[in-house]
């Protein structure tokens, strides 16, 4: 069969995609779904005796320790709920340092003495497990002689229902140590970061005269993603493999007419994304914007914000169920940062903001004098956090998947730096030039005060370009990649806050001893913005004069993961992490370790790839073609036509054909060369000299997409891709 029939094939099979056929979906009204399968804090409350419930709750909100019949009975509570709803098993769900989720299904039955079976599931169970540790990265946390790290519930985030056609199970949110009681997962740190907050910004509250019982930091994920036909991606070993495609050629018209974002969307689409959505109602995961994304193909959905434990938890279940009811639908749904060449990549806005239990945004500018000074506050020290540890917001977000969108003039480049809008740009300017004017722009709320300037109520512009915004009331960490677990960069957030916080509130304190609150806070945040206002930059980020202007301000500018991994272990940033008690020497160089890996990985799996489309797929299309031009320039010859077109063409396939074949020789040449050496040193070769040579065999097999016959080319095009819905 040649090529093109069965290309064609596949695009026939993915038109005759039809709802009637595949979608027995009925949408059932939100109240009725939202947190069906959820089993809340609230719902279990009810389900509990009021004393098993108090001390539920102490455990809960002040980390007591639970009392094992205590966890008995909440156990058995669990049980009942999953059960009633068709549960038949359970798993303790985590979240290891690859950045997905594991889990490993117990079934509730266990065989009585009377050879029946009963319902089981005690408090032992629901507290702790034993996964079989050893196949997950530990980064030399834990010695193979010790391969069994263990499972601990989470009580702070609420147990869930997975569903499919045949059953349920209950899972429950814990983290996964060592027995030696290293975190060799992503949830631990973000409890451990979560305390350290909470701590530093209660001191920070009480010195402004307020009492709050808990702050923590609120994040809300808008998650980019493409959808296409899955016909094609079977079609595609390097969908398969990568998450993207490693070779193919721009399409004729991309994104260029802007006809995409926010457009009606496909019919097909939105069947799908209704269905993805209740099925997040469902686990309570509370979805709210959905839109068409920059790229053809591409989309956007995002929730509203929660505390951010939870809201790391459901953004792993947002990708699960994102990618599991797209299958539904005949989609694939395509996390990748960079799918395809040439078209904007997606990302992971991650907004960020800090909240007390009782409601108050730290990072929202208030109607009184006395919140605006807060809200300086909190500000700056978000400022202070992100200027200290660039390079850690930059660690946070690296891996071999978004090196291709930092920077691409697409996404934020890779010097991190803060966008905060024209107003409170002026008000910091003030502050450090000691000269106060009252701002004359409108709608700017007074502070009251001759010490501390005005403050605009709304500074929420927009600014695109920036990986570190502030909009209006929160942060907005634009640089996070589409595929990857926020866990990391909140637990980074969270810990370079709680310094900063901290800090703020030393120098505050001592000032606070001989002068009152307003003074000794005007001089704290001169003290600190001075040279933190480095990292404010409102201009254009994807400019070049961008480049020259952070390196002259001394900002970090770490173009790839490779150059930025290395960093993650330097006395500083080990400090930060031991001293706020989130991660220990031995946690951080682990996750160097489990990181660099994964990057290599990664690549290579990339290279080898490549390797074989180029090898097996393209080189035998293009001797085809040869074949037949060749023929046909003899034939137009014996015949004594005049044959320039099919020997110009002959010259163009041949010459790109013999490229491609030194490419792949140069490939080999360089894999045997490669030195190995500890795993950073590899992450370096990979970057420096195979990264160059992959790129090469793609510029050559796309060049050849563009001069070989239709007929002959054995893979699904991006055109074909991108627009059939
Ligand atoms: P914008 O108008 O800035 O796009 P939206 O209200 O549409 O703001 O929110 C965008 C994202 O920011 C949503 O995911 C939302 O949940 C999140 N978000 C809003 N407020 C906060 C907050 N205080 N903390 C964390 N995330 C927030
Ligand atoms: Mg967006």
């Amino acid at each position: 069969m040649s090529q093109t029939t069965r290309r064609y094939d596949t695009l026939a099979a993915a038109r005759s995609w039809s709802p009637a056929i595949n979608g027995e979906f009925k949408q059932k009204h939100i109240t009725e779904v939202f947190g069906e399968y959820t089993l809340t804090l609230d719902g279990l409350k009810e389900r509990l005796p009021k004393l098993v419930w108090s001390e539920l709750k102490n455990t809960i909100e002040d980390g007591q320790i639970l009392d094992p019949t205590v966890a008995d009975a909440v156990a058995l509570a669990m049980k009942e709920w999953a059960t009633e709803l068709g549960a038949s098993h359970y798993t303790h769900w985590f979240q290891p340092l690859t950045g997905a989720t594991a889990e490993k299904h117990d079934s509730f039955i266990t065989p009585n003495q009377g050879g029946g079976a009963v319902a089981e599931f005690s408090g032992k169970d629901l507290i702790q497990g034993e996964p079989d540790a050893s196949s997950f990265p530990s980064g030399g946390l834990r010695p193979t002689f010790e391969a069994r790290g263990y499972t601990a519930w989470d009580p702070t985030s609420p147990v869930f229902l997975i569903e499919n056609q045949n059953g349920k199970y209950l899972c429950i949110p814990t983290a996964f140590a060592s027995w030696t009681g290293e975190a060799l997962d992503h949830k631990t740190p973000l409890l451990r970061s979560v305390e350290s907050l909470d701590k530093q910004a209660k001191r920070a509250l009480a010195l402004f005269g307020i009492d709050s019982k808990r702050v923590s930091s609120t994040v809300g994920c808008e998650q980019e993603y493409f959808l296409i036909d899955q016909e094609f991606f079977y079609r595609r070993p390097d969908l398969m493999t990568s998450g993207r495609t490693l070779v193919g050629s721009k399409p004729p018209r991309g994104q260029e007419l802007d006809d995409h974002y926010f457009g009606s969307i496909p019919d097909r689409v939105l069947s799908y994304m209704l269905e993805a959505e209740q099925e997040l109602y469902r686990l309570g995961i509370p979805v709210k914007t959905r839109h068409n994304e920059v790229a053809p193909g591409q989309f956007e959905i995002a929730p509203m914000f929660e505390n951010c434990n939870i809201a790391a938890d459901h953004q792993q279940l947002m990708m699960i169920v994102l990618k599991k009811i797209a299958k539904k639908y005949g989609f694939e749904c395509l996390l990748h940062e960079k799918p395809f060449d040439g078209l904007n990549g997606s990302g992971k806005h991650l907004n960020y903001s800090l909240s007390t239990k009782e409601g108050m945004n730290l990072l929202e500018p208030g109607e009184s004098p006395h919140e605006n000074m807060q809200f300086l506050f909190f500000f700056s020290a978000v400022l202070r956090a992100a200027y200290k540890h660039q390079d850690l917001l930059r660690i946070a977000i690296a891996h071999a998947g978004n090196d291709h969108r930092l920077g691409a003039n697409e996404a934020p480049p890779a010097i991190i730096s803060a966008y905060i809008g024209e107003q409170l740009e002026d008000i910091i300017m003030q502050l450090l030039n000691g000269g106060l004017k009252n701002s004359i722009k409108s709608g700017l709320l007074g502070l009251g005060t001759p010490v501390l300037p005005t403050l605009p109520k709304h500074a929420g512009d927009r600014n695109r370009t920036s990986p570190f915004a502030f909009t209006g009331n929160k942060f907005e960490f634009r640089a996070v990649g589409s595929s990857q677990s926020v866990s990391f960069p909140i637990v980074v957030l969270n810990t370079a806050v709680a310094e900063a916080i901290d800090d703020l509130c030393t120098s505050l304190e001592k000032k606070m001893k001989t002068k009152d609150l307003e003074v000794s806070l005007k001089e704290v945040l001169v003290d600190t913005l001075k040279e933190t206002h480095k990292i404010v930059f409102n201009g254009d980020g994807y400019s070049d004069d961008w480049q020259v202007e952070a390196k002259k301000r001394g900002l970090l500018n770490l173009k790839t993961t490779a150059d930025a991994l290395p960093l993650l272990t330097s006395k500083k940033n080990i400090d930060l992490f031991e001293k706020y008690k989130v991660l220990n020497s031995r946690e951080v160089h682990s996750r160097l370790e489990i990181w660099a890996e994964q990057y290599v990985t990664n690549l290579n799996i990339e290279v080898d790839t490549t390797e074989a489309i180029a090898r097996t797929m393209v080189y035998p299309a293009a001797i085809r073609y040869i074949t037949e031009l060749a023929s046909a320039v003899k034939e137009t010859k014996d015949l004594g036509l005049k044959n320039s077109g099919s020997v110009n063409m002959l010259n163009t396939v041949n010459n790109a054909l013999n490229d491609l074949g030194k490419a792949l020789d140069n490939l080999t040449k360089v894999q045997g060369a490669l030195k190995g050496g500890d795993v950073l040193e590899q992450c370096k070769e990979y970057k420096e000299k195979v990264i160059p040579a992959m790129t090469e065999i793609r510029d050559c097999v796309d060049l050849l997409e563009r001069f070989t016959a239709d007929d002959y080319w054995p893979l699904p095009i991006y055109r074909e891709m991108l627009f059939v819905k």
